[in-house]
């Protein structure tokens, strides 16, 4: 006769939150809802904390350099846990999952956890919406693999059209050309191209600084339109602690597209989906018409427009953090419970119960400060006013 084992936890070693258990009223096959009636839809994953840029709005190379203490190898969540761990959340409603860091491709064999998660399905039945954020570096090399592993939509991040401009952004004196060979790599293998032949799963994304590369918005319109892929405009953000993030370097969306709108004629698009952050523009042809193939501009205002009321998202760190809010001081621990065998309905109940209780809104508190962009330089930080606490870096939870 077979023995039934039952495997026991110690929760002492679990964190408060999954000893709170019983206060969760999610019910199994139920979307769970935050404290602001937010459902959890989608989920952001770092796969590494490291990167092999060192974009100054992101890890300044004065802060990130040798003696920087990167997450050792065995503190990184494997393919199999984060695998295990996307399960649980794809029951809580997830439908989208994008991979992030650092730079996601550094990853060793990234397409292997690709091809386990692009396996996955929703709670209705459907295929995970799977994407990733790149700096394009490598994807020359991995395009292929990673279509072949089931990746459909992939995005690409690109600051200027101008090298001089791109490589003192990037601060490790990587080309404009490289990028465009890598976004050239991602076409030739269909990455990104929908079933009806536009290039709805390739997302272009600018980060504009104001004064820095604010002469390249539109250069990159230009080159971008009429090759059907979508083309984003982000507001240069406060996150984390060490790029000496100001106001004044901010550039409102509005001016961005009125920018745009001197040279092209644009038609305001609806959202996509529910918790999308981009407002979007499609262009129209020389007969006046919307045309869809030649692309679309989408402007991501989480300065100057807060979309928290709609925000969806989780995020998973490299190490298994599971924070709340891309400006969050501190995640839960999910690695702990995880590796303590912990059962996959304790998984699933824990985070349903941390989203229970989840009241982030970071951006829309930092607008009640109401500091206005390119004016004055401001503490806009709510939470640490007056205090030490530091927020967790984008390079570490992901973008
Ligand atoms: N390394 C990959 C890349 O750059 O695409 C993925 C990670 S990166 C943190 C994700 C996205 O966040 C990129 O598009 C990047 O430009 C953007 N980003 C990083 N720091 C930012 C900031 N301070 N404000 C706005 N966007 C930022
Ligand atoms: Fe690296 Fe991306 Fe951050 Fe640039 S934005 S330093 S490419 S993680
Ligand atoms: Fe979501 Fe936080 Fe950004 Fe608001 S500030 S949209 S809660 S990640």
């Amino acid at each position: 006769m077979s023995e039934r084992v039952i495997p026991l936890i110690d929760v002492r070693q679990l964190p408060p939150a999954a000893m709170a258990l019983s206060s969760t009223p999610w019910i199994a096959g139920e979307p769970v809802l935050d404290a602001r009636l937010r459902p959890l839809q989608e989920l952001r994953i770092s796969v590494t904390d490291r990167c092999n840029f060192r974009c100054t709005y992101c890890m300044p190379k004065e802060i990130f350099d040798n003696q920087y203490k990167y997450l050792a190898q065995k503190e990184l969540l494997s393919f199999e846990e984060i695998t295990r761990l996307s399960k649980s959340f794809l029951s809580l409603g997830v439908q989208k999952i994008r991979l992030t860091g650092g730079e996601p491709l550094l990853r060793k064999n990234v397409e292997v956890l690709i091809s386990q998660l692009s396996q996955l399905r929703t709670n209705s039945g459907a295929p995970l919406d799977l994407t990733l954020t790149t700096n394009g570096s490598l994807l020359k090399q991995k395009a292929a693999a990673l279509k072949d592993a089931g990746l459909t939509r992939i995005t690409i991040s690109l600051d200027a059209m101008q090298d001089s401009i791109f490589k003192a952004m990037n601060d490790v004196d990587f080309s404009v050309s490289s990028v465009l060979e890598g976004i050239e790599s991602a076409k030739a293998v269909g990455l990104g191209l929908d079933e009806q032949g536009l290039w709805s799963g390739m997302k272009i994304n600018m980060v504009v600084k104001r004064g820095t590369n604010d002469s390249e918005i539109l250069p990159m319109t230009r080159y971008f339109h009429g090759q059907g892929m979508s083309l984003r405009f982000i507001e240069y953000m406060d996150v984390g602690s060490t790029n000496g993030w100001n106001m004044r370097e901010v550039l409102p969306s509005a001016e961005v597209i009125s920018l745009i709108q001197q040279e092209f004629e644009l038609v305001k698009l609806p959202p996509k989906g529910p918790g999308e952050t981009a407002v979007r523009y499609g262009f129209k042809n020389s007969s006046g018409q919307l045309d869809p193939g030649l692309g679309e501009i989408g402007l991501i205002s989480s300065v100057t427009q807060a979309f928290c009321d709609g925000c969806n998202r989780a995020r998973l760190s490299t190490e298994g953090q599971l924070f709340l809010c891309l400006f969050a001081h501190q995640g839960q621990d999910l690695r702990t419970p995880l590796r303590a065998g912990a059962s996959d309905e304790h998984l699933t109940q824990m985070i349903a119960n941390i989203w229970h209780h989840r009241e982030d809104r970071y951006s829309q508190l930092r607008s009640l400060q109401n500091p206005t962009p390119g004016s004055q330089d401001v503490q806009t930080d709510p939470e640490t006013l007056g205090t030490q606490r530091r927020k967790v870096e984008m390079s570490y939870i992901g973008g």
